[in-house]
């Protein structure tokens, strides 16, 4: 029999949980409605996670986008969502909600943009409305 200490994430109480595992039984204790014992049944048998991330973007404004999973994925595929997110170099533009990544790891999870990021100016597009060379005044309030 193991016994594992959590706290409970579903509400901002916080209960302390102590979940016993044996065989194929989770028995949780401390929980002061029903969600807790679904969230402790949860974390012990099969924990997940809804995951935030970067991923490289080109010809963007923003060299990187903020992304994260549509839905919540196990925790032992994170380092490998991590992996293939480092992998991907996307070009923009992009829009906020776009669904960059179809059926993660075959987990039915899609992983979206969490925001925007518009095309870079081109050169033929028109001057830069400040140019590099520019000294750039800085106003600093103290
Ligand atoms: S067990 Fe119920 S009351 Fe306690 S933190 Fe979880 S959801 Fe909230």
């Amino acid at each position: 029999m193991e016994k594992r200490g959590l706290t409970c994430i579903s509400c901002p109480l916080g209960c302390d949980l102590e979940a016993e595992v044996s065989a194929d039984t989770v028995t949780v204790t401390g929980n002061r409605c029903e969600k807790g014992v679904v969230y402790a049944k949860a974390e012990v048998l099969n924990p997940q996670r809804v995951v935030t991330s970067n991923v490289l973007v080109e010809g963007g404004l923003s060299p990187l986008v903020s992304v994260k999973t549509s839905a919540p994925i196990p925790k032992g595929l994170i380092g490998k969502m991590i992996q293939e997110l480092k992998n991907i170099r996307l070009h923009a533009p992009i829009r906020i909600g776009q669904v960059l990544i179809r059926d993660l790891l075959g987990t039915g999870v899609d992983v979206v943009a969490t925001r925007a990021v518009e095309l870079l100016p081109t050169a033929q597009s028109g001057p830069s409305p400040i140019p590099i060379s520019h000294p750039i005044d800085v106003c600093v309030k103290l």
